[in-house]
């Protein structure tokens, strides 16, 4: 028997909570009935709000990239048990790493490509525009606009939001864009037929893929980033002055050095102030300044958070049938320690093990991801620390192929394969020797 509320409940066809004695919730009223406003105090009591239940067995709150791979977890396991995705997006889960890559510069990965399918594939019921606002994990429930909804698991899938451009945007985001979302996709596209010129700040992997993206569509781009070379904070020297070197081969301009400190965007373009007193004009611009990881359901609700949701080998967070994953969580790797990963190899792994153990699998996560970025026909993958500021050691099999150890106290601790394929284990192996390996050991090792 399901029980909702501490008290025997059934389900109806809408899986809507139908609670006899449970005066939080409003069964649906019956035929040609009107709803009273206020609702009747006698019937549901002095406090009563208008709001329904619905109830799932399984709740995932965000609808990204780990809302997709964690319902197809749970249903390896339960091919029956109820599934819903509460999401403040307008378009079901999609592959976010094509929007700032294959949609610019591959004609063959089309539209279609980008969307996942889970709802088809899985049965889940995905709740679009609704926004998770409060959740009660001693009651089971989640409160969304006017709705609230409760749960037998609860998977945390929220992700983050872009880090904002400080400007004055007189435009209402029509011509400054933050980069996170399809729809973020469709506007920069639509800019990118509209305008001439379009900035794009920050030179992280989406700021970078962004510049060679927009560059190869024709747009006159200016690239602005705060490293004296494009990629330094990651590549050593001479692989970072490569890479900038890619960039301006192909025409963006590069304003290196620089932080924007402020700026004004209104319908005759954009105007950005840098720190040291120069201006950038642009006819629009697009940020890629990192993420502001979304943690403020956790904080309200009690649960541990110390960058990120912190969750244990099997991604429960620190209330009873909650759990958390991908960009959101802060997890123990088995190799690397305790990190909060914000790449897509993580949020397809940890996904689909939450989902699993949301279906009581009861498994470690144990995978140590690896990400990837791909500009102007180079793909680097990496696993583990990338930080320019450790020592390195270089094994380059010619000038486009090589691998890049990064070291610690002389302990690998990261690894950077540069356009070398199916190497990302021999990486991992890597990491899991470090403690036995010594600097002569890695020359060759991988190939
Ligand atoms: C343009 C782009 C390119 C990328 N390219 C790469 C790449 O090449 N390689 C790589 O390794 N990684 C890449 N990534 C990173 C990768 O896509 C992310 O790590 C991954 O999407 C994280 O998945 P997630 O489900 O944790 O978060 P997300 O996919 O961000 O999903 C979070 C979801 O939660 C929703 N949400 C948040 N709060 C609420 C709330 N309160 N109520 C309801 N819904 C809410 C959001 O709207 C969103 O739908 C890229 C990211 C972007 C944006």
């Amino acid at each position: 028997m399901l029980r909702i509320h501490g008290v025997a409940a059934v389900r109806t066809a809408e899986n809507s909570c139908v609670v006899l004695g449970c005066r939080r919730c409003l069964p649906p009223l019956p035929d040609g009935a009107e709803p009273r406003n206020p609702p009747d105090p006698v019937r549901w009591g002095r406090d009563a709000v208008p709001m329904t239940t619905t109830h799932f067995d399984y709740l995932i709150v965000g609808g990204g990239m780990v809302a997709d791979t964690a319902a197809r977890g749970i249903r390896e396991i339960d091919a029956d048990g109820s599934i819903g995705i509460l999401s403040d997006d307008v378009d079901e889960p999609y592959t976010r790493p094509a929007l700032s890559k294959k949609l610019w510069t591959d004609d063959e990965f089309t539209w279609d490509k980008v969307p996942l399918g889970t709802a088809d594939d899985t049965g889940a019921d995905v709740r679009l525009r609704t926004r998770a606002t409060a959740i009660r994990p001693e009651a089971r429930e989640v409160d969304a606009d006017d709705q609230t909804f409760s749960y037998g698991k609860l998977l945390l899938a929220t992700g983050g939001k872009p880090v904002p451009l400080p400007i004055d945007d007189h435009t209402d985001g029509a011509r400054a864009l933050s980069f996170r979302t399809a729809e973020d996709y469709r506007a920069l596209r639509a800019l990118a037929e509209d305008v001439d010129r379009i900035a794009v700040v920050g030179g992280g992997y989406i700021g970078s893929e962004l510049a060679a993206a927009l560059v190869q569509n024709g747009v006159d781009t200016v690239l602005i980033h705060t490293g004296s070379v494009l990629g330094d904070a990651v590549f050593p020297a001479g692989l970072a002055e490569r890479f900038e070197k890619l960039f301006r081969d192909a025409g963006v301009e590069i304003v290196a050095g620089s932080k924007v400190a402020g700026g004004r965007a209104d319908a005759d373009g954009v105007q950005l102030q840098l720190e040291n007193g120069d201006e950038v004009r642009a006819d629009a611009v697009v940020s890629g300044l990192g993420i502001e990881v979304a943690t403020e359901l956790a904080e309200q609700a009690g649960l541990q958070v110390d960058d990120g949701v912190v969750v244990d080998a099997q991604l429960r967070a620190s209330a009873d049938d909650v759990y958390a994953a991908g960009d959101v969580a802060n997890y123990p790797d088995r190799l690397l320690g305790r990190r909060r990963v914000e790449h897509v190899d993580n949020a397809n792994e940890q996904g689909k093990a939450a989902g699993r153990n949301l279906a009581g699998a009861a498994e470690a996560y144990t995978h140590t991801p690896y990400y990837y970025s791909a500009v102007f026909g180079i793909r680097y993958e990496a696993v583990g620390t990338l930080d320019s500021s450790l020592e390195t050691v270089e094994d380059w099999t010619d000038a486009e192929h090589g691998v890049v150890y990064y070291l610690d106290d002389d302990r690998v601790v990261g690894v950077l394969l540069w356009n070398v394929e199916d190497a990302r284990d021999d990486a991992r192996a890597v990491l899991a020797e470090a403690d036995t390996l010594t600097r002569d050991d890695l020359v060759g090792r991988i190939r």
